[in-house]
């Protein structure tokens, strides 16, 4: 059984996928997760934007709050990134739904915010594919480990910290990319060198563990 955990569009490739959707967006798929970019915030927008999240976060096909997160590199305003992820923050644990994370360039400041506000929720790092030391920092944390292209160039920081951030901790995606997430589940169990079934069966039981459901 193969699972995407974060995704923007279904294509039916996997048993679940877990379909990142704009609050503004009109199309619903199986499942989702709601969320604000911190790339396509305008201050104008964002809080009837957030009344619009919050209003629509508590459906049951809704499982996490994201993508959201903190980008150095991105030209948004960093206090209006920092501002609106709060508010994202807030709502998870209102809700107690996971978030699932956009970060680039400030792990320091994510850290920070989610301790400040209290954040009792699982924390899933999307795309990961920074060094050893960041991966330590964020295992320290708790934070659940999502990979996805990066897995497929051999010295990518990804392919070299899949081992070490915890099979327990472990979730695979393709993101915005046109990969087939079994193509992502084959590359994962080749670093982490074991059968393709057992990283299925250890990524099922992730997924059971931490949205609570049964697959
Ligand atoms: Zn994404």
């Amino acid at each position: 059984m193969f699972i995407n955990i974060h995704t923007h569009k279904q294509i039916y490739d996997a048993k679940v996928e877990l379909v990142n959707q704009h609050p503004e967006s009109t199309e619903k798929s199986n499942l989702y997760s709601y969320g604000l970019h911190p790339w396509h915030l305008r201050k104008e927008d964002v809080m009837w934007q957030l009344e619009q999240l919050a209003r629509l976060s508590g459906e049951k096909n809704c499982l996490a709050i994201g993508e959201c997160g903190l980008d150095k590199t991105c030209p948004v305003d960093f206090n209006l990134q920092t501002e609106v992820f709060e508010r994202h923050i807030l709502l998870a644990n209102t809700i107690r739904k996971p978030l699932i994370i956009h970060c680039v360039k400030a792990f320091n400041e994510l850290i920070n915010c989610l301790n400040m506000n209290d954040n009792a929720v699982p924390v899933i790092i999307h795309g990961f594919n920074n060094n050893e030391n960041i991966a330590k920092t964020l295992s320290d944390h708790g934070y659940y480990f999502s990979f996805g292209k990066a897995l497929l160039s051999y010295d990518s920081n990804a392919s070299k910290v899949i081992r070490k951030t915890g099979r327990k901790y472990l979730f695979l995606e393709t993101d915005d990319s046109d990969l087939s997430i079994k193509y992502v589940y084959k590359k994962a169990a080749e670093l982490l060198g074991i059968e393709e079934g057992i990283l299925q069966e250890q990524i099922k039981s992730n997924f059971e563990l931490l949205f609570n459901r049964t697959l």
